[in-house]
C-alpha cells in the first residue's frame, strides 16, 4: 500500500527547520501534502524567500518520507517538494493604532559605531539582494546629516515622486522602494539639525512615507549613537539591528559602543558584518589589510551572530559611486555570492526574532 498524506505529516514532524529548531509540521510550514501512489508532492511554505537552508530541508525530507515508507513496508519514488515563502510578521501584539507602518512587517536597522565603514553600502546591498530573492523590501535612508542614498541608488536624475498631500511617494528603483532626504534638500545645502529638528526630520520620512506592503524595510542609521536610532526604537517596532564594522581594533571599539547601545534600547542585535574584510589582488594573493576576522571574534565574544564578511572589492565601489547595485550581482561571482550570503544569514536571523517574540515597543504614538 502506498504511503497515505496522514503518514507523510508524520514523516515531517521529524523534520526540523535547521535554524529554527522546531518541526516542519509544529511551525506551520507545510501548506499541502498529495501522496499519489508513489510519487509524494509536498509544498512548504517558508518563512523567507532568502531561506539559507531550502536544499538541506528538502534533503531533509526526502530522508524523512523515505524512512517512513520503510517503516510501514512500502517505497516512494519521488519526494517533489515545492517551496514559496511567506514573511511573517515579526510583531502581531503591535497593536495597530501604536504602530505607524502596520503593513510592514519587518523594520531592521543598520548602525555603526563610526562613519566609512561601509554602513551604507552594506544597508543598499542588503535592500537590493533580499527584493532579488523575491521580498518586498523598503530603504529608508535616516542618515539625515550624511544621506548617500541618492548617490549609491543613481537617484540624481531620476524625478522626485510628487507627494500625496503630507504623504511622501518613494522612489521606485533597483526592485526596491526607497526615501531619502538627499533628494528633498538642495544638494549643496549643510544639513545641520538640531536634536528636535533631526527627530523631526526622521520621524517624517519614517513614518510619512508611503512604503505600501513590505518584508523588510531596512533603514540606513547615521554613524555612532547619536538621536536617530533613539528616535527609531522609539517609532516603529524594530525587528533588530545589524553593526557593519572594519576589522581593525579601533573600528572594533566603536562597533561596540554601537552593540552596547541598540542593546541598551532593548533592541535585538540580529548580527555583525565584516566590511572591508581583506583584499584579493590580482596576483591572485589575499591581503588583510585591516586584519581579517576581528569582527567575527568580536561577534563571538559578544555571543551575536556573523553575517559575514565582505572584502574591498574595487567593483563594490565604482558601482556604488554609479548608483548601479545590481551590477554587484552581475560581473563578479565572488563578490554577488558573498553578497547573497549576507543577505540569506540576516533573512534567517529576522525569522529566528521572529519566532522568539521578544520585541520593545515603540513609545511615542505618532499623531
Ligand atoms: P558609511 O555608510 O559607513 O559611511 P559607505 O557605505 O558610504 O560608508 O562607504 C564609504 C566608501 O567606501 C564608499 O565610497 C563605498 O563605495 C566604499 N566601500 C564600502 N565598502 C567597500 C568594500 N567592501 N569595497 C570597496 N569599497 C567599499
Amino acid at each position: 500500500m502506498p504511503l497515505t498524506s496522514e503518514q507523510v505529516h508524520d514523516a515531517l514532524r521529524t523534520v526540523k527547520d535547521p535554524d529554527l529548531h522546531k518541526d516542519l509540521v509544529t511551525l506551520q510550514m507545510v501548506k499541502d501534502v498529495q501522496a499519489d501512489g508513489d510519487d509524494v508532492s509536498i509544498h512548504i511554505e517558508l518563512t523567507t524567500p532568502a531561506c539559507p537552508l531550502k536544499d538541506k530541508i528538502r534533503d531533509d525530507i526526502e530522508l524523512a518520507v523515505k524512512a517512513k515508507a520503510e517503516e510501514v513496508g512500502t517505497t516512494v519514488k519521488a519526494v517533489n517538494v515545492e517551496f514559496s515563502a511567506d514573511v511573517r510578521k515579526a510583531n502581531e501584539r503591535a497593536k495597530d493604532r501604536d504602530n505607524p507602518l502596520p503593513d510592514v512587517k519587518h523594520v531592521i536597522a543598520v548602525g555603526a559605531g563610526k562613519g566609512g565603514v561601509g554602513k551604507s553600502t552594506v544597508a543598499v546591498n542588503l535592500a537590493v539582494g533580499l527584493a532579488q530573492f523575491g521580498a518586498k523590501v523598503g530603504l529608508l535612508d535616516g542618515d539625515i546629516y550624511g544621506p548617500s542614498l541618492k548617490t549609491m541608488l543613481g537617484l540624481d536624475d531620476v524625478p522626485t515622486p510628487k507627494p500625496r498631500g503630507n504623504i511622501l511617494v518613494p522612489f521606485e528603483v533597483h526592485g526596491i522602494r526607497s526615501m531619502t532626504i538627499g533628494k528633498l534638500v538642495p544638494p549643496d545645502k549643510p544639513l545641520i539639525w538640531r536634536g528636535p529638528m533631526a527627530h523631526g526630520a526622521f520621524k517624517q520620512l519614517a513614518t510619512q512615507t508611503d512604503w505600501g506592503e513590505l518584508d523588510y524595510l531596512i533603514v540606513d542609521l547615521p554613524p555612532g549613537t547619536g538621536d536617530v536610532p533613539l528616535t527609531l526604537t522609539q517609532l516603529l517596532p524594530l525587528t533588530g539591528a545589524v553593526v557593519v564594522c572594519t576589522p581593525q581594533q579601533v573600528a572594533l571599539d566603536d562597533a561596540t559602543r554601537a552593540v552596547r547601545m541598540f542593546q541598551q534600547l532593548g533592541v535585538e542585535v540580529l548580527g555583525i558584518v565584516e566590511n572591508m574584510s581583506y583584499f584579493v589582488g590580482d596576483d591572485g594573493k589575499t591581503y588583510d589589510i585591516f586584519g581579517r576576522g576581528g569582527a567575527e571574534m568580536m561577534a563571538q565574544q559578544m555571543n551575536l551572530p556573523f553575517l559575514g564578511a565582505v572584502p574591498i572589492h574595487m567593483e563594490l565601489r565604482v558601482n556604488c559611486d554609479a548608483g548601479e547595485p545590481l551590477k554587484n550581482w552581475r560581473g563578479n561571482a565572488a563578490l554577488a555570492e558573498e553578497l547573497d550570503r549576507l543577505c540569506k544569514n540576516l533573512a534567517a536571523q529576522i525569522s529566528i526574532a521572529t519566532l522568539s517574540g521578544k520585541f520593545v515597543q515603540p513609545t511615542l504614538s505618532v499623531s
